[in-house]
């Protein structure tokens, strides 16, 4: 979408809802919390429109990209390229995290200031909106690995094609209208009437998104300010900065080295000028911690400003903002890896290896909503608690989790940027597999 004059009120945005986040809210050195009216506020003008065209969106992009790649074969070859995209990010990420975890080693702290910390974390557990879904994801998941698979089948294999819309369960919806999309492609003349109307309402509901999108730096404003009043700048320099550090460090090296390089041999694309293009949806995914609520951002912006294809972005995105997240599986590996450093726990390779499986799958499994990353969690602590238990260590107390939470927001804005980057890289990646006719006169008037 044009409108030049949007990136720079998204950008001052960001910079003004800082200021008055640290400034205002801050001032007093006391947290302002959940409810206050900078959230309210950011929730009404961006979030809640945003969610609202979630699910009505993945089905009728989903169905439409799916009808207008048509032939099964080049559907087949499209979706596997995908799978095996995210897969493959995925795992390279969370290889990063684990290796700089453990060369960094942030939880290597001294005696008392790691005493305060695992003190401090029962109560800022126990007091915490997070621990009961915590709980709640740790009680199905007595076998985490197998918790982690369950989780994802569940999802997977939906039993009401129209409970899962009103639960607003992405994963299942993208499986429906897969289906849906796969069985009109094949419908022949008789199916055309029903693939006119998805793609034509695809289009009616992107128009709805741009006026959404108007709305972003007013959101922007409201969300920083309170993100920033919530958590105060200051706590980010304590004991836990080199954790914070550790993660960035990752995310940096996994956006800014690895996937351009990916994005510039499998792409043929100027990674840094892509990043450019579609920086309104990386914005979007900062602000509001939500790759799914920025989805629709994701989706207007790879196609018309990235230049990507319809047909692969209409799959590739809703897809991506649901499993692709390269952003969380680095995380959830450091901050497993970092708790276990702090309670003075040893890990050996093995354990490592438990590490980059499980936060793999917890990953692919984690909503893309805030702070969804955290409770995954629970199934990398399980799996390397059981590993442990094998060899009779003491194994991580879930409250360990308090430590984190504090600053999580901060941490999860990051990684969520990192995240929608990855659905936006493989989104380019895949037009080269699946191009629209637009798609090859934009790419050889270009070159
Ligand atoms: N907030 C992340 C996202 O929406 C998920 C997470 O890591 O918590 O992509």
């Amino acid at each position: 979408m044009k409108h030049g004059w949007l990136n720079w009120t998204i950008i001052a945005a960001l910079v003004l809802g800082t200021l008055f986040g640290e400034l205002v809210l801050y001032a007093g050195a006391e947290a302002i919390g959940p409810d206050h009216w900078t959230r309210v506020a950011g929730e009404y003008v961006l979030i809640r429109p945003l969610k609202m065209l979630i699910i009505p969106l993945i089905l009728f992009s989903v169905v439409s990209g799916v009808c207008s790649i048509g032939d099964p074969s080049r559907l087949g070859l499209v979706g596997g390229a995908t799978v095996f995209y995210y897969l493959a990010t995925m795992a390279i990420a969370v290889t990063i995290g684990a290796t700089l975890v453990t060369l960094i080693q942030p939880g290597d702290l001294d005696a008392e200031t790691a005493a305060n910390l695992t003190g401090q974390a029962e109560a800022q557990y126990q007091g915490s909106s997070a621990a009961t879904r915590i709980e709640a994801a740790n009680e199905g998941d007595k076998d985490s690995l197998g918790g982690a698979w369950k989780n994802i089948l569940d999802q997977l294999i939906p039993t009401s094609a129209f409970g899962e819309m009103s639960k607003g369960n992405p994963l299942s919806v993208i499986v429906v209208s897969l289906l849906l999309g796969i069985a009109l492609a094949m419908g022949g003349d008789k199916a055309k009437p029903a693939r006119d109307f998805f793609t034509s309402m695809f289009d009616t509901l992107m128009r709805i998104v741009g006026w959404v999108i108007m709305l972003t730096p007013i959101g922007v404003f409201f969300l920083m300010a309170w993100t920033v009043g919530s958590i105060g700048l200051v706590n980010l320099t304590g004991p836990l900065a080199l954790y914070v550090g550790t993660v960035l460090t990752g995310l940096l090296t996994h956006g800014l080295i690895v996937l351009p390089v990916i994005l510039f041999i499998f792409g043929r694309t100027n990674p840094f000028q892509y990043l450019v293009q579609v920086r309104r949806a990386l914005m979007t995914a900062f602000a509001t911690d939500s790759s799914s609520a920025t989805m629709p951002v994701t989706l207007t912006e790879t196609v018309e400003s990235g230049g990507c294809s319809k047909k692969a972005s209409n799959f590739v995105i809703p897809l991506g903002a649901t499993v692709n997240m390269d952003g969380t599986a680095l995380y959830e590996a450091v901050a497993t890896v970092f708790l276990f450093q702090v309670f003075g726990i040893d890990l050996s390779m093995g354990d490592l290896v438990i590490v980059v499986i499980t936060a793999t799958l917890a990953a692919v499994g984690a909503a893309g909503i805030p702070g969804a990353g955290l409770v995954t969690m629970v199934i990398v602590i399980g799996a390397v608690n059981t590993s442990l238990a094998g060899r009779g260590v003491e194994p991580l107390p879930l409250y360990a989790i308090g430590i984190i939470l504090g600053i999580d927001r901060i941490v999860d804005m990051c990684r969520t940027t990192v995240n929608v980057w990855g659905d936006a890289v493989g989104a380019k990646i895949m037009s080269r597999i699946a191009p629209d006719e637009e798609y090859y006169l934009k790419d050889s008037a270009g070159s």
